[in-house]
């Protein structure tokens, strides 16, 4: 069963105007186009439309609210690295994901590399696109395109490179490797303690 069983989209937001209000916690996920990142979102919310609404045309290069549970937000950031996207387009979401990352709410970034791939410039902009205090996990997808070793020859790297600024793990909508972790992580950094708050 879902861990987010009334797990709904909000809102796609064009303007900070148009974001939700900046209260409760969100997590961002982020990644290349074509990186996994729809596929993660579907696989850790266990809701599998959920990301679909991020594919519409006309909400590809717009951030998508979701909410997980009640003021738990999951956001959704355009896919980069794509040469072909305009340069006009490009520069229309700095404005937004700076207003983004000064959320009170915005506790970390989910953010998605193909293991095959590694990280590329556009993924070390996000990673510097975040404040300190922000939390930074990584999801290594496709990894059931990596034998066992080739995979975890490419978490050690990765670790490595990231230091201690991230925690990083393999990943596979496909196989279902890794899903809890990340599951479990989400949910820590939403406050999902699994006993009534007080
Ligand atoms: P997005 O553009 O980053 O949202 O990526 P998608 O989730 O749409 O996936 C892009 C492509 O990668 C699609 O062809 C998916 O079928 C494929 N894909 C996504 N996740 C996995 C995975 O875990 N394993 C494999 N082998 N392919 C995947």
């Amino acid at each position: 069963m879902s861990r987010f069983p009334d797990a709904r989209f909000l809102v796609s937001a064009a303007a900070p105007a148009q974001f939700p209000a900046d209260v409760g916690v969100e997590v961002a996920f982020a990644g290349r186009s074509n990186s996994g990142k729809s596929s993660a979102i579907n696989a850790v919310t266990q809701r599998r439309g959920l990301a679909r609404v991020s594919k519409t045309p006309g909400r590809t290069r717009l951030l998508n609210f979701f909410e997980l549970a009640p003021a738990k937000r999951l956001v959704d950031l355009p896919g980069y690295g794509y040469a072909r996207t305009p340069a006009a387009e490009r520069r229309d979401w700095t404005p937004l994901i700076e207003a983004l990352r000064a959320r009170a709410s915005l506790v970390g970034l989910f953010l998605i590399v193909d293991c095959r791939r590694g990280l590329t410039a556009g993924d070390h902009g996000l990673v510097e696109w975040l404040s300190p205090a922000q939390r930074l996990h990584v999801l290594l997808s496709k990894a059931d395109k990596l034998g066992r070793s080739q995979a975890a020859r490419v978490l050690g790297a990765t670790q490595a490179h990231l230091g201690g600024r991230a925690t990083v793990q393999l990943f596979s909508a496909l196989d279902g490797t890794g899903v809890r972790e990340a599951q479990e992580i989400l949910a820590a950094w939403l406050g999902d303690k699994k006993t009534p708050a007080v």
